[in-house]
């Protein structure tokens, strides 16, 4: 029978684009944090859609689980399978459909296949005098279908919004293999539902999506960017106000002083130049550095604790600091992460509140945060002294932060998305409505349960 399946996919995709040995699987049965692992009867690499519809009826007929996969860059297990008690599943991983379709330059819009790496996309848009905004550290990996299936955010969401801003059209194959077609690239359509916003966040669980139509963007006049040191979040959201009236602000990154002193221990050679309770990296879209230098003095905050300037080498200096505080982050150890969002007014108390909470279960607890301040976003990871008891606490630890994070109107999940990860805690914070539309949904496209199972429901 197994034999059987094996063949019938290498008819379909071609033997070579079938992987069945172990080490060639290695990759692609675990997911980037190295916390999951599963096994898989095959990876599968279709190269076109009419490939991706006979590889989702083959799976129909034969009971298969389908496990879609991009770059693999999940920091949730999104896209790593199941382990041996799940034994009829295949990773179809769309690394081969990577090609770029069009580009229409007057209507500021590019067609690409799903298996497209985000840098190779932003990159043609340069090359095309376009910007394509989605801004992830991931983005020499992850390819647009994850993109699109986690809509994901990145530091540039203030300004542009989630990926779900940016897709125009999509082309998706359902779980019984019909083709939904969706692929225009009009900025406005309001024919009844825009169905493409169901698989945008949907984590291979509802479609597979195999093409997009994404928006292209203006390639901005020039960058000012800013390092500045405040002593708590108000100061940062009022600057932050202040810059939002007179400038275009398209990042505006927040580092707590943990996480500082944890990356300047690991990163010696670009250590970040400031340090206070919290230090706010952020980034204008403009050519006008002295305006940006004025108006900012004028707002009375002590210009010793600011670095500002448009000099390229320093931008690229503390976007380097930006990038690497994950791998900072990964590198001290392991902790607690979670990926909050909260109204940005409530991320003050929420941190206060927080902080308390844990300290009273975990005296000796570490919080180590940084991420997205313009968007509510924090990562917010808790480390307790002995990595064991951070591993046994996981549960407690998740239960004092969610509790705090729900009861002031935030979310579990900002950007990630759910994944295994946070499966129990999706139902827990859903609205119970809410929830069972969701489940009706997935029971109405994928009734057999065959697309990316146990996760998220
Ligand atoms: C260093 C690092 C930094 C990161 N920074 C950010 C960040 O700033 N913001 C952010 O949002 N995320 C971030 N991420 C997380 C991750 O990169 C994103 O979630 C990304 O969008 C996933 O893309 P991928 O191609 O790797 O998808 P995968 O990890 O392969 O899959 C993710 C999910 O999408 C599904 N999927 C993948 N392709 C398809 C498809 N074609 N059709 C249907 N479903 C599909 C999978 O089943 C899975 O559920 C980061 C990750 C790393 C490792």
């Amino acid at each position: 029978m197994e034999n059987d399946i094996l063949l019938e996919l290498s008819l379909i995709v071609g033997q070579n684009q079938v992987i069945t040995d172990p080490v060639q699987q290695h990759a692609y049965l675990r997911d980037w944090r190295g916390r999951y692992k599963g096994q898989a009867l095959a990876v599968v690499k279709p190269q076109t859609t009419d490939q991706i519809v006979k590889l989702v009826r083959l799976c129909q007929l034969n009971s298969i689980s389908i496990i879609p996969q991009g770059g693999n860059t999940s920091l949730c297990g999104g896209a790593t399978p199941l382990d041996q008690s799940f034994p009829s599943q295949i990773i179809v991983n769309f690394s081969l459909m990577n090609k770029i379709l069009a580009i229409d330059i007057e209507n500021n819009s590019i067609t690409v296949e799903a298996g497209c790496t985000l840098s190779q996309i932003i990159k043609y848009a340069e090359k095309h005098k376009r910007y394509f905004p989605l801004s992830i550290a991931s983005e020499g990996s992850c390819q647009i279908g994850g993109n699109i299936a986690t809509n994901a955010g990145g530091i540039h969401v203030i300004k542009y919004g989630m990926v779900r801003d940016m897709v125009l059209g999509l082309e998706i194959v359902l779980p019984d293999g019909r083709i939904i077609n969706q692929l225009n690239c009009l900025r406005k359509n309001n024919s009844y539902l825009d169905l493409k916003q169901i698989f945008i966040g949907s984590e291979g669980t509802l479609g597979i999506i195999s093409k997009a139509v994404l928006k292209l963007y203006p390639v901005p006049l020039g960058y000012v960017t800013g390092l500045i040191s405040v002593k708590n979040i108000s100061q940062a959201i009022e600057l932050l106000n202040i810059l939002s009236v007179h400038f275009s602000v398209c990042a505006f990154e927040i580092i707590g002083q943990t996480m500082q002193q944890i990356y300047n221990a690991k990163f010696t050679a670009n250590q970040i130049p400031l340090s206070d309770a919290w230090v706010i990296l952020f980034e204008l879209q403009t050519p006008d550095l002295d305006n940006a230098i004025e108006l900012i003095s004028k707002i009375g905050l002590d210009t010793q604790q600011l670095i500002i300037n448009d000099n390229l080498t320093l931008r690229n200096k503390l976007w380097q600091i930006r990038e690497n505080l994950p791998v900072a982050e990964k590198m001290y150890g392991v902790a607690v992460k979670h990926d909050i969002s909260l109204p940005i007014s409530r991320i003050e108390e929420f941190i206060l509140l927080n902080q308390k909470n844990i300290k009273k279960s975990y005296p000796e607890a570490q919080i180590i945060i940084f991420g997205h301040l313009g968007d509510g976003n924090l990562h917010y990871n808790v480390q307790l002294a002995a990595q064991a008891e951070t591993v046994s606490q996981e549960n407690n630890i998740n239960q004092i932060v969610y509790t705090d994070v729900l009861s002031l109107g935030g979310s579990i999940s900002a950007e990630h998305g759910i994944g295994q990860l946070k499966l129990s805690w999706y139902k827990d914070s859903s609205d119970l409505n809410s929830y069972n539309l969701a489940g009706q949904i997935k029971q109405l496209l994928d009734p057999n349960n065959l697309f990316n199972p146990n996760k998220i429901f």
